[in-house]
């Protein structure tokens, strides 16, 4: 079981290394998701001397598997947002995640990274009656800060009932495998390094910064950046009490009939993402979602058949041809904690996603 990113891209680095000595860098970034490249990346071109620990492979975990859209829509969220923590908030929430697709826009240009990156509206849908109001509700909050939504009563995908769905345009997809070889390939340009199979088990304070310990080597850092997904230091932050982990299913399906255009996740349970995805000279549909806690009791052939009926409704020819699934760390008030990990430890900084 494999992720179609996995399969397009085999390995994100032509070298691959483990660190088996002492190394000193500027900034010491433990965990090889799209967070710890990112930052890598951004801190390696403002001439930094960035090292990135990797206890397995690079992009190899949950940001290997995912859905791949790049959007501010992060299903019916801005009432929320708006209501629970005021409308700057929300709307700085928003700019944020505008700011970044335009900001990967202009990596993948500056860089010239072919990564299948392309502009797609993405969508909210409701397949119940109920469910509409919450829609234009939405639509609403999103507008209240002067952000762009739109109610539409259509979408191209094929399911039945459909109720009406909030738009958000110009969002983006691409394959993260690919985008991030490129800024893999940058960090190690500007002089930064990368060891995998490196799994960081402890972090010292020492007067000039940090020690970094792997098995058999460490890294002397001023500063630190946990971008483990799941915080590998939990105590004075109690991180386990404060998220937990979701896993989520997907497919990739050849169809002989036309795709549709843009991105797609219902507004009710069990979830349903949607997108399409360019696999050589073929284009997938991916079918994501019905998540659930990790631990909950589960058969793999339910989970799997949900997404593959949904599938097989919308073209009746549909073939698997991938299926693999993930966990994610889900924070208890929605947003992600980007912080410094406490405040006696300058220099810091913890993230559990981006
Ligand atoms: C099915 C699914 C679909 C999703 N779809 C979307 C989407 O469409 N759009 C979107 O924006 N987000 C989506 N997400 C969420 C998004 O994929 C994740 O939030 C993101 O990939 C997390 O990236 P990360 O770098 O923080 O974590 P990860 O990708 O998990 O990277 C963390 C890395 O840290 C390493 N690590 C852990 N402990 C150590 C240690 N002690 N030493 C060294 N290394 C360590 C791990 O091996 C791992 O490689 C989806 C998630 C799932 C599960």
């Amino acid at each position: 079981m494999e992720s179609i990113w996995k399969k397009t891209v085999k390995n994100i680095l032509e070298e691959q290394k483990q660190l088996k000595k002492e190394y000193k860098a500027d900034v010491c970034i433990i965990g090889g998701g799209i967070t710890g490249i990112s930052s890598a990346y951004y801190l390696g071109r403002a001439g930094l001397k960035t090292v990135i620990l990797e206890r397995d492979k690079l992009a190899n975990r949950t940001t290997g598997n995912t859905t791949a859209k790049i959007t501010s829509q992060h299903g019916l969220f801005y009432k929320y947002l708006t209501e629970n923590y005021g409308k700057d908030f929300a709307k700085k929430y928003y700019n944020a995640n505008q700011e970044a697709i335009k900001n990967i826009d202009q990596i993948i240009k500056q860089e010239n990274i072919e990564c299948d990156f392309k502009y797609q509206d993405a969508y909210v849908f409701t397949q119940t009656a109920k469910e509409v109001k919450n829609i234009k509700d939405e639509v609403q909050a999103v507008k209240s800060f002067g952000g762009e939504a739109e109610f539409v009563e259509k979408i191209e995908p094929k399911l039945e009932n459909i109720q009406g769905a909030i738009k958000f345009p110009n969002q983006a997809e691409f394959n993260p495998r690919k985008y991030l070889k490129g800024l893999a390939n940058v960090i190690l340009e500007n002089g930064g390094e990368i060891y995998e199979d490196s799994r960081v088990h402890v972090i010292k304070k020492d007067v000039n910064g940090y020690r970094i310990y792997t098995d058999e080597g460490y890294v002397m850092a001023k500063y630190v950046i946990i971008a483990t997904n799941y915080p590998i230091i939990n105590v004075p932050g109690f991180y386990f009490i404060k998220m937990y982990q979701e896993t989520s299913y997907a497919i990739a399906v050849e169809t002989t009939e036309k795709l549709f255009e843009g991105m797609y996740i219902n507004a009710e349970e069990p979830r349903v993402s949607l997108r399409t995805a360019k696999y050589g000279d073929k284009e997938l549909l991916i079918v994501a979602g019905n998540d659930h806690r990790v631990g909950a009791k589960i058969d793999l052939k339910n989970a799997y058949g949900y997404l593959e009926n949904i599938a097989k409704n919308m073209y009746s020819d549909s073939k698997v041809l991938y299926k693999w699934n993930t966990q994610d760390s889900i924070t208890l008030d929605k947003i992600p904690y980007i912080r410094r990990i406490f405040k006696f430890n300058e220099g810091c900084i913890c993230s559990n996603r981006i």
